[in-house]
């Protein structure tokens, strides 16, 4: 009797190989929470771009007020690390949690500003690359897909009505239902994100496109997951995996 074939597909991981899956998708279109989630479910560690640059933010905010260049950022951002907890890795400032920190509304507004500054970009690229290094990662951002992790085994591109996203992320903060004048109000301040991000979120061609503007967070998470597994156990032929 013959031997069965085994796979023999090069489109499956290696056994022993970590898998990225990358998340992009514009302000509060809820990568992060989504991102830590799947990366439960799955057991890899989360990473969160965006917070490394809240975090640089952050810094050179609360060192040289809000008039800083791009040398100035630079020049703190050598007191930042990006520490490994259970699920998660979260930036540190000297050692201390900058959990609070980094979500303050000057620092979302200023964000954006220190996001363009190209050798920012690289310190965080060099960050978020050499924390996933050897592991199994969930990794959220803008460009995780196209410029971070090019390679990723799997992208997903998640988008949602803004109306919708300003409603969660005011439910979200504020632990009740927020009025429709709130809505309008914070649906403005997001589509102004939007477009001071629009040259760094950019959608990879090999994303998986998920609008959840009618999914709770729950089956967005489920989707995610299903896909993963399909990387994780043996990617089916046409999806490529990194090498
Ligand atoms: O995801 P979050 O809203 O916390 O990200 C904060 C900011 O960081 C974004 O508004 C964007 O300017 C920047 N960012 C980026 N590229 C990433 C992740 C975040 O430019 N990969």
């Amino acid at each position: 009797m013959s031997m069965p074939t085994p796979p023999s597909s090069p489109r499956i991981r290696a056994a022993g190989a970590s898998l990225v899956v990358a998340i992009d998708g514009p302000a509060a279109s809820g990568k992060s929470s989504t991102a830590q989630w799947v990366a439960q479910r799955l057991g890899f560690r989360h990473i969160d771009s965006g917070a490394l640059y809240r975090a640089a933010t952050a810094v050179a905010l609360a060192r040289a007020g809000d008039t800083f260049d791009e040398t100035t950022v630079l020049s703190f951002v050598g007191e930042l690390s990006l520490e490994p907890s259970r699920h998660t890795f979260a930036p540190m400032w000297n050692g201390e949690s900058m959990e609070e920190l980094i979500r303050a509304p000057e620092v979302t507004r200023l964000v954006s500003r220190v996001a363009q500054m190209r050798g920012v970009r690289a310190w965080v690229d060099a960050n978020v690359r050499r924390a996933a290094e050897g592991r199994d990662v969930v990794v959220d951002g803008r460009d995780i897909g196209t410029v971070v992790f090019p390679d990723a085994h799997l992208k997903v591109f998640l988008i949602a009505d803004p109306w919708e996203r300003a409603r969660r992320r005011l439910t979200q903060r504020h632990g009740r239902a927020p009025t429709d004048a709130e809505i309008a109000e914070e649906t403005e301040r997001l589509v102004q994100r939007d477009a001071k991000d629009a040259t760094q979120t950019v959608q990879a061609k090999d994303a998986v496109l998920i609008d959840t503007t009618y999914l709770t967070q729950a089956e967005q998470v489920e989707r995610i997951v299903s896909l993963a597994r399909v990387f994780r156990d043996g990617g089916p032929e046409g999806l490529a995996p990194r090498s």
